[in-house]
């Protein structure tokens, strides 16, 4: 008898489709006492420090492999692992549990990663809660590895269906997982952001996934829709397969031409750059045909690691960028911590409104100490390509004035010391209402602006971005938004400075066409994004889609003006 196709629904955190054998990994260990007698305690401080060091040459393997198969950044995560295993408040606090509460290693272990992850996972900030997950799975490593279990199963070819997705089901087999589905987890999760990487379609947040699904039952795994599919349809397989093949397809057409301008059908160059947040991912941008960098996220280079980076680091990081790219132009960002970035060794004053706080360039007005080391190592990087210097979070045209006259004082004082400095630009972003709407007035103290649509977004809807609650209100396509992208667009336009979107709505297939019309001339995003934006630049003109965005800025709400911006893109580009 045929099996009824059964569904289940949860958030897309991968795009794609697979189907496969369903593999369901449950965390059973076997049992083990929880205290040891005094005389055996430096025999299970041993265990520990041999499970420690098995699990680190696992990892580093895993490294290898992920370095080779996904890239640096993500082989990245998995040296978070190892940072928690070389943490002394980790690993030392079991030491002290089984030397002094005669616990057992596995005992000690499973106590500090219950202890360690619950207060990860009670911090406010996104990224931090979800390190909480990585607590968990090297935890649960380093259970396995004491206790002698420590067999990997293979699950190459497999749809993984766990409680939890954790990156160790992710690597290290002879091949990858065909999909992925997990009870718990969302898009900011490592195995989340490793999955998109490696190309494994995954749905999280599938609540009954573990007991709607047998070991061995057939799974197709949609991460476009967020829907799992047990015992599929054929009909459903093969409408699954022509959509990938017709995207497949729309794919190798725009990659082949992905190191071409994007030129309009009016002769108009769009340049299309890319979103990176660390040093070496500028190589990677290039390759996928970013005509320059729009945003590097400086803070992250600033995160996974205990102490501020002196100027020296800073130098090595910018100039390899830099090279990489030369001759491209690259923005970097000014460190722009605060709001949801907070930085654990930075003096930070707890605040009841970060995100209306001491953030950003604020934070680097207050904290010169901070700014002027960046920028001096940026001036020394510049020497090295084609650098464009960009602050963030910018609300007043004093704040502009204040961070040029630094900018000079450091230039001069480099100078008088023999150290060559580079020829800078210095621009913005516009993000903040007040700035967008003063656009005229700063637009003759900068070189460029660059408009940084997610914080735009919220703080014209005033619905924080990371805010379930209000995430109908938090739409960066709203006409109020878009009337100010496009008010700042002829405010540099008269002045003669080039202006850009860095914020996500710019790798909207659907919405940077609209941005191109409202007189936008750069826009950046993430370097998979980049092919396929510019293959639609290619097919619009600026004159069509200038009529298209003067019609939508004049919709009464965000829903109607997608209504318009679909409709008026699917006869335009069937
Ligand atoms: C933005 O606000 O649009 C932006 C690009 O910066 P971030 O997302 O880093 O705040
Ligand atoms: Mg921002």
């Amino acid at each position: 008898m045929v099996e009824q196709e059964r569904l289940l629904t949860g958030q897309g955190v991968s795009p794609g489709a697979a189907w496969a054998t369903a593999r369901v990994v449950r965390r059973a260990v076997q049992a083990y006492p929880a205290t040891v007698e005094p005389a055996q305690v430096n025999e299970e401080l041993e265990r520990l420090q041999a499970a420690i060091a098995w699990v680190n040459e696992q990892l580093e393997r895993q490294k290898a492999w992920m370095s080779t198969r996904a890239g640096e950044a993500d082989a990245a995560i998995l040296e978070a692992h190892q940072m928690f295993l070389a943490d002394p408040a980790y690993v030392g606090e079991m030491q002290r549990r089984i030397r002094e509460e005669n616990l057992s290693a596995a005992e000690a272990c499973v106590g500090v990663t219950h202890a360690t992850s619950e207060m990860l996972a009670a911090l406010p900030d996104e990224y931090l809660r979800a390190r909480a997950d990585d607590v968990r799975d090297v935890g649960e490593r380093l259970l396995r590895a004491v206790l002698g279990d420590e067999q990997d199963q293979d699950l190459t070819g497999m749809v993984v269906v766990a409680e939890e997705i954790t990156p160790s089901m992710l690597t290290g087999h002879t091949g990858q997982p065909a999909g992925l589905v997990a009870v718990r987890g969302n898009r900011t999760a490592h195995a989340a952001i490793l999955a998109r990487s490696l190309g494994i379609p995954a749905v999280f947040g599938v609540t009954d996934a573990i007991d709607a699904i047998a070991d061995g039952d057939t799974i197709l795994v949609d991460g476009d829709a967020g829907e799992v599919w047990v015992s599929p349809s054929q009909t459903r397989v093969e409408a699954t397969r022509a959509r990938l093949e017709a995207r497949h397809q729309r794919q190798r057409r725009a990659q082949q031409h992905a190191h071409e301008a994007a030129v309009t059908q009016d002769g108009i160059t769009i340049e299309v750059f890319a979103n990176i947040g660390q040093s070496d991912e500028a190589e990677r941008a290039r390759s996928a045909g970013a005509d320059g960098i729009g945003l590097m996220r400086s803070e992250f280079l600033y995160i996974d690691r205990s102490r501020w980076p002196d100027e020296e680091e800073q130098y090595a990081w910018y100039r390899l960028a830099l090279q990489q790219m030369a001759p491209r132009p690259v923005i970097i960002r000014t460190l722009d911590i605060g709001g949801d970035k907070p930085l654990p060794y930075a003096a930070m004053a707890p605040e009841d409104n970060p995100f209306l706080g001491v953030r950003g360039l604020r934070y680097g007005l207050v904290h010169r100490d901070v700014l002027t080391p960046q920028l001096r190592a940026l001036l020394r990087a510049a020497v090295h390509g084609n650098l464009w210097v960009m602050v963030p979070m910018v609300t007043t045209v004093d704040e502009v004035r204040t961070v040029r006259a630094i900018v000079e004082e450091e230039r001069l004082n480099l100078q008088a010391h023999g150290v060559q400095v580079g020829e800078v630009r210095l621009g913005i972003m516009v993000e903040t209402p007040a700035a967008a709407v003063m656009a005229d007035v700063l637009a003759r103290e900068v070189d460029f602006f660059s408009i940084g649509t997610n914080d735009l977004t919220q703080y014209v809807m005033a619905a924080d971005r990371g805010n379930a609650g209000v995430a109908h209100l938090y739409a960066p396509h709203h006409p109020a938004v878009l009337r100010l992208i496009r008010q700042v667009c002829q405010a540099a336009d008269r002045q003669g400075i080039p202006v850009g979107v860095c914020g996500e709505l710019a790798g909207d297939p659907l919405w940077a066409p609209i941005l191109v019309g409202l007189g936008v001339r750069e826009l950046s995003m993430v370097p998979s994004a980049i092919a396929q934006v510019k293959e639609l630049v290619r097919s619009v003109s600026v004159s069509a889609m200038r009529e298209l965005a003067d019609a939508i800025v004049t919709s009464p709400d965000a829903a109607a003006a997608e209504t318009l911006a679909k409709d008026a893109l699917a006869r335009l580009l069937p």
